[in-house]
């Protein structure tokens, strides 16, 4: 069973931590951040302004189980206009396989070259130091274990034969699928008892909607309690972090960033992530705030505000 969270404003200091570290590392983030004018557009209109549009998934393009009505044909409408689309998700408990193949019964026609997750952010971050090498513990999915966890049989102490969980060097969160309420926990409390051991975060959301309303913790939500209860080091891989953008960056190595949009449902991971890579920005309020009152306060609140606004990309 998932843990729900029903007051959303206690998400607030967890989310002030990855801007204040991004902050950080980019002295005039946090005057961009506030200089977003919040223009209200046809996404249509907006789009045809841009080479490369980067598309959230939940909330952009669907929200549960439901396609968001129009999602599919204005994403249609880009690719005919020759538009570069590339879909950026923090997803890193399904394979880009199991995703492409999601959105295609959706109705998407996204080829599935051109979806990007952050658990294909893992290996490239793992093969480098100061992880390299060095065994882990995995909390994710077995799923994400096969796609994206990289030499799993010899490092990966979860798997590895006769190896002890206490041999774990860092701890890897792909996902909490699979993980509520299983032995999993008390492995990793005993082990950051003894040492607070790095988290490295493939996906930072902390929350996720339920169809009910209410929203239920994943991934980031755990590593940040721990990272509070065992004060524990820990970095991110998935948006708003840097990691999750390289493929960007890679295949699009001269695209200006002011000719980038990225869109997306939530202040914290899509518009911090996108404003800190130098992107221009667009809220889409058909998924985490389709039921926010007061989006100028909560904007003021997060000192996050978004270049533009739209009610979903098929308005
Ligand atoms: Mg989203």
């Amino acid at each position: 069973m998932k843990p729900l969270i029903h007051d959303s404003s206690q998400l607030a200091p967890l989310y002030a931590r990855y801007r204040a570290r991004l902050c950080h590392n980019d002295s005039q983030l946090g005057d961009r951040l506030l200089a977003g004018k919040m223009q209200q557009l046809a996404f249509a209109e907006l789009s045809a302004q841009f080479d490369l549009i980067l598309l959230d998934a939940y909330g952009v393009l669907y929200r549960g189980k439901k396609v968001i009505p129009g999602a599919p044909e204005a994403v249609a409408r880009l690719y005919q206009q020759g538009r570069a689309v590339r879909v950026l998700s923090n997803n890193a408990s399904q394979t880009p396989e199991h995703l492409s193949k999601q959105l295609h019964d959706m109705g998407f026609c996204f080829p599935q070259k051109d979806i990007i997750t952050s658990g294909m952010a893992i290996a490239d971050s793992l093969a480098a130091a100061p992880w390299q090498n060095q065994p882990y513990y995995l909390i994710g999915s077995e799923e994400s274990l096969l796609a994206y966890a990289p030499d799993q049989q010899r490092l990966c102490v979860n798997l590895r034969p006769g190896a002890g969980w206490q041999d774990a060097r860092f701890l890897l969160m792909c996902s909490n699928r699979d993980y509520y309420g299983q032995q999993q926990q008390q492995q990793v409390e005993s082990l950051l008892a003894q040492q607070p051991l790095p988290i490295v975060l493939a996906n930072p959301d902390l929350v996720t909607p339920e169809e009910s309303g209410a929203v239920s913790v994943v991934a980031g939500y755990t590593a940040a309690t721990w990272v509070d209860r065992f004060h524990c080091p820990w970095v991110g891989l998935g948006k708003p972090f840097a990691p999750v953008y390289q493929r960007i960056h890679q295949e699009f190595p001269h695209l200006s960033p002011q000719r980038c949009l990225m869109v997306g449902d939530t202040l914290d991971t899509d518009i911090l992530g996108g404003a800190a890579q130098g992107f221009v920005t667009c809220l889409t309020l058909s998924g985490a705030y389709a039921h926010e009152q007061n989006l100028p306060e909560l904007c003021r609140q997060r000192a996050i505000r978004p270049d533009f606004v739209v009610t979903s990309i098929a308005a």
